[in-house]
């Protein structure tokens, strides 16, 4: 069984980003970039499907400028056995992603594809979801688990009330969680193979995807400041500031 990881290169966790002064969108020139950590599970899981012996091929593609190698190198490194990039400079939205990927998919014919549920740039949760839906898969978001034997991938996920067990036939789409695993620390060795596995790439053009944006950017801005606490004497003050101040209890 082959399994498809895409992984987006973004604004690593760490760096605290500003917004242009011309509020078109967020200052990211020169910042450090890095794999997207959901991105990072999925390859992680993926590759531990393989060691188990469940999966033949762990499949890491990325969409972007030709920079994302980078981003797929590390998906090597961790333990992916190849690689696409699909490349482009132009700014891509979460549907022509999930198109892009649908062509890769229709190429590679994985059994399985796991994504993040989430990029951390741009917080969209969209690109899992639009992928099953234009491939007509069933679909597993916000996995804490996932089992697969038998045809079927069998997923936790968290939702707000608890834990909820999706049983899907394959092929099918999984996004991950944070608590699904704890990535590996990639080795020196290791990145060092990844630099020799393969990696192809494409363009939007060649996969005949149209990836022009759907939705315009009308302003970014800094949220509103907070405003500092107060510190109250005991339980008495905060209950009363509760009641009669904030008037919330
Ligand atoms: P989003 O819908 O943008 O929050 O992204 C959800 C997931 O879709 C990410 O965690 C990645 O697995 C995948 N994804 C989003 N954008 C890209 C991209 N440019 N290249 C590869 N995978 C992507």
């Amino acid at each position: 069984m082959k399994v498809l990881v895409p992984v987006k290169r973004v604004v690593d966790y760490n760096v605290k980003v500003r917004v242009k002064s011309d509020q078109s969108g967020m200052d990211i020139a020169n910042v450090k970039m890095s794999m997207n950590p959901f991105d990072e599970i999925a390859v992680e899981e993926a590759t531990r499907l393989k060691e188990k012996g469940v999966a033949a091929e762990v499949i890491a593609v990325s969409c972007g400028v030709a920079q994302s190698q980078e981003t797929l190198r590390t998906a090597m490194a961790i333990g992916a056995d190849r690689a696409v990039l699909v490349q482009t400079d132009a700014e891509l939205q979460p549907l022509a992603v999930a198109k892009l990927l649908r062509a890769v998919v229709d190429k590679e014919q994985p059994q399985l594809v796991i994504l993040g549920k989430q990029a951390i740039d741009d917080d969209a949760n969209q690109t899992g979801q639009m992928l099953a839906a234009l491939l007509g898969w069933p679909q597993a978001t916000f996995a804490s688990k996932v089992e697969v034997a038998d045809g079927r991938a069998v997923v936790t996920r968290e939702i707000d009330g608890g834990l909820e067990t999706l049983s899907l036939t394959l092929p099918a789409i999984v996004t991950t969680d944070l608590r699904l695993n704890e990535p590996r620390y990639v080795t020196l060795p290791n990145i060092m193979k990844a630099k020799k596995k393969p990696l192809d790439t494409h363009t939007p053009e060649d996969l005949g995807v149209d990836v022009a944006p759907r939705l315009k950017t009308l302003k970014v801005s800094e949220p509103p400041a907070r405003k500092a606490g107060v510190k109250v004497a005991d339980v008495a003050a905060l209950v009363d500031k509760l009641k009669n101040e904030a008037k919330v209890v």
